[in-house]
């Protein structure tokens, strides 16, 4: 008997990543008026606590998961866990619980670095010429140096509650060095979340499959850092959140008759089909049209009948148990062994006959395809058979 690791629940992960979505600031006035010198007395300084709670309860009726950004120290300006200046403490934190609640159950919150703006010092937060997404992007910086500024970004989460299960790149940052970037990753979370099995976001493809990478991976230990890899650019409104040549179609995700666009090419391939957007150009000063533009696409999406929503890392983990698990087969099933646990997990038995299929000696029931399976059932599927169970760490035994 053959035994293969299918996709979770025999369907295509999606996935939608918003960043740039401080709290409360709207980082694109401060990220212009620092980088380009320009005036932005025309946009505006925030984006309120309504439109957060807007969003977020539209995306759980909807099923959308996936990841949201808090910048830190958004624009230099101050840290999130102790306010920022020119804005009340109990504003902000209004803000930060209105996305808790709402956003927080179906998305990963994690730190867009520390400003996204400058480099700060951490001898005295002060701000350095270097810029997170310019010199930090392009020169590759040692595991060492990057670790300590990951765990200064995830230390402040953590004081407002937050243990965010990733960290996002500012622009490219890290992207000159992947592997120093997924080793500083690493340690910073198990350092200041105990968390071994982390992602980052960093890179966009736009045309090849966008296959999450795995670096640092022990497979004795479970430890892993996944980078999660967008299919898509901000087809939606853009970063700027007033730039009105930066609207795209919905049809650049996935056309009307739902064949066309990039994220039905994907979903064709198996590949996870992660979305990437900015929290100002969603806002748009208000008009909301890259939520509108959002909306739309999710509505296409909700009627192909083969995908799931995941956070990011719940598709990071599902990756990294894909590489971790030792396999065996035997006469009737297979013997796995984890170091870490996940959740439905999915396999493929070919030319298995038998039913009455158990998962350590627990029945499970079986369904009429492979597109009904949830954890503890199975499916024939053609010659094979299909089944899905929560994987926990340690031995599991599959047998009928
Ligand atoms: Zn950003």
């Amino acid at each position: 008997m053959q035994v293969k690791i299918e996709n979770p629940l025999c369907r295509v992960p999606v996935s939608m990543i918003l960043d740039d979505s401080c709290p409360l600031v709207n980082l694109s006035h401060f990220w212009i008026k620092l980088r380009e010198k320009r005036s932005t007395a025309d946009m505006p300084v925030e984006i309120p606590e309504s439109f957060a709670r807007k969003f977020g309860e539209w995306c759980a009726e909807q099923g959308v998961k996936g990841k949201f950004s808090f910048v830190p120290m958004p624009g230099g300006l101050g840290t999130i866990d102790l306010g920022l200046p020119g804005f009340s403490k109990a504003h902000l934190d209004e803000w930060i619980d209105a996305a808790k609640e709402t956003i927080w159950p179906n998305f990963d919150f994690t730190p867009e670095m520390i400003t996204h703006c400058q480099v700060v010092d951490l001898s005295d937060w002060t701000m350095t010429d270097e810029w997170e997404q310019s010199e930090w992007a392009e020169r590759p910086i040692p595991a060492e140096v990057l670790g300590p500024y990951i765990a200064a970004a995830l230390r402040i989460l953590h004081n407002i509650d937050i243990p965010a299960e990733g960290v996002t790149s500012p622009g490219a940052f890290g992207s000159a060095d992947l592997n120093a970037y997924g080793e500083a990753a690493l340690q910073a979370q198990k350092e200041v979340n105990g968390n071994p099995t982390p992602f980052f976001f960093c890179e966009v493809e736009e045309k090849a499959l966008a296959y999450p990478k795995l670096y640092s991976l022990d497979k004795e230990k479970g430890e892993c850092c996944v980078g999660i890899v967008a299919g898509t650019g901000d087809w939606f409104a853009g970063w700027e959140g007033n730039n009105r040549g930066a609207i795209h179609s919905p049809d650049m995700c996935i056309t009307e008759d739902l064949q066309g666009g990039r994220m039905p090419e994907l979903i064709a391939a198996g590949c996870p089909a992660v979305m990437v957007s900015h929290w100002p150009g969603f806002y748009f000063q208000g008009e909301e049209i890259g939520f509108n533009i959002f909306k739309t696409v999710v509505g296409r999406l909700n009627q192909l009948p083969n995908i799931i929503w995941m956070k990011t890392s719940e598709i990071a983990r599902y990756w990294m148990a894909r590489e971790m698990a030792k396999i065996e087969a035997a006469e009737d099933g297979c013997r796995i062994w984890s170091p870490i646990p996940c959740p439905s997990f999915t396999l493929r038995l070919s030319r298995a006959r038998q039913a009455d299929w158990r998962v350590n000696g627990k029945p499970l029931r079986e369904v009429s395809d492979p597109l009904s399976l949830q954890p503890g059932r199975w499916a024939r599927h053609g010659e094979d058979i299909v089944l899905a169970f929560d994987l926990r760490s340690g031995k599991t035994t599959v047998s009928a």
